[in-house]
């Protein structure tokens, strides 16, 4: 806490695009209340002092390289409260793609003859480095969650993420389901909180947002299967978000 009494915030990037933090940037400019209540320490996209004295610590971005996990460590041993900040720092998300193919090819397909240059490893969740306390999902982030989030947090209550399907969202916003109209979804395993946004726009959902808890995953497959889709398809749909998860159900199911 600062002298002023105000819960010192600080916001962190790892392997990511950084169109979380910007998010964050977008959501405050229209919320200058919350800047009343809270003092930003750190914050690289947009400022550049940097405070190592925080509370609530928002990292984005994935974990893909070893000296990664001292940094994370860090900031889990600094931070009351470590937030997980959008898809990436949550479940992987697109980066850890990467480890579908092999690691020596990936490299030299980003960085040419400079490969041994730059230090990398499967990406992976911050979570499966430190322990995360909440997550923020989605890629990018929903604006209005993560006014929620900080809110919540400042009350001392636990952010209202949801843990339901995305299908309700849809079926609540009155929208005909994409598979009425020949089109692939991935809606009934994936957790709501977007707003249904991607369908409701016509295009497929991809679980950027992770699974809900108890996922029906074989259901699932056989809906994307009567739909017309390859193996290849489905894992294709089911990955590009998710591998990290993916990959850890299949070991789980040895
Ligand atoms: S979750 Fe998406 S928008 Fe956010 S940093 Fe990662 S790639 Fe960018
Ligand atoms: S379009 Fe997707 S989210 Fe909407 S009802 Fe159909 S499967 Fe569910
Ligand atoms: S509809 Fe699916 S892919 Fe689109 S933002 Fe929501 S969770 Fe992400």
């Amino acid at each position: 806490m600062s002298s002023n009494g105000k819960p010192k915030i600080a916001f962190f990037d790892f392997t990511s695009c950084e169109g979380c933090q910007l998010t964050v940037i977008d959501s405050l400019q229209d919320h200058p209340e919350l800047l009343n209540v809270v003092e930003i320490v750190q914050f690289r996209e947009a400022m550049t002092e940097k405070g190592e004295d925080y509370q609530i610590a928002f990292v984005e971005g994935s974990c893909s390289r070893a000296s990664d996990e001292p940094r994370l460590k860090k900031i889990r041993q600094q931070a009351a409260i470590v937030v997980a900040l959008g898809a990436c720092a949550h479940l992987g998300g697109v980066n850890a793609l990467k480890a579908l193919h092999p690691l020596d090819e990936v490299r030299k397909y980003v960085y040419g003859d400079k490969a041994d240059w730059y230090e990398t490893y499967d990406a992976r969740p911050i979570s499966a480095v430190i322990d995360v306390d909440y997550a923020i999902p989605g890629c990018p982030i929903d604006r209005n969650e993560f006014i929620s989030v900080v809110k919540a947090l400042l009350l001392g209550k636990k952010p209202p993420i949801p843990d339901y399907p995305l299908c309700v969202e849809c079926k609540l916003k009155g929208n005909v389901c994409l598979y009425t109209k020949g089109q692939v979804c991935l809606g009934p395993v994936t957790r709501a909180g977007c707003g249904a946004i991607c369908p409701s726009f016509g295009a497929s959902c991809e679980a950027c947002r992770g699974f809900i808890t108890n996922p029906n995953d074989n259901s699932m497959r056989e809906v994307l299967i009567e739909a017309g889709l390859t193996v290849e398809d489905i894992t294709s749909i089911y990955t590009m978000f998710t591998t990290y998860q993916v990959r850890e159900k299949i070991q789980q199911k040895g």
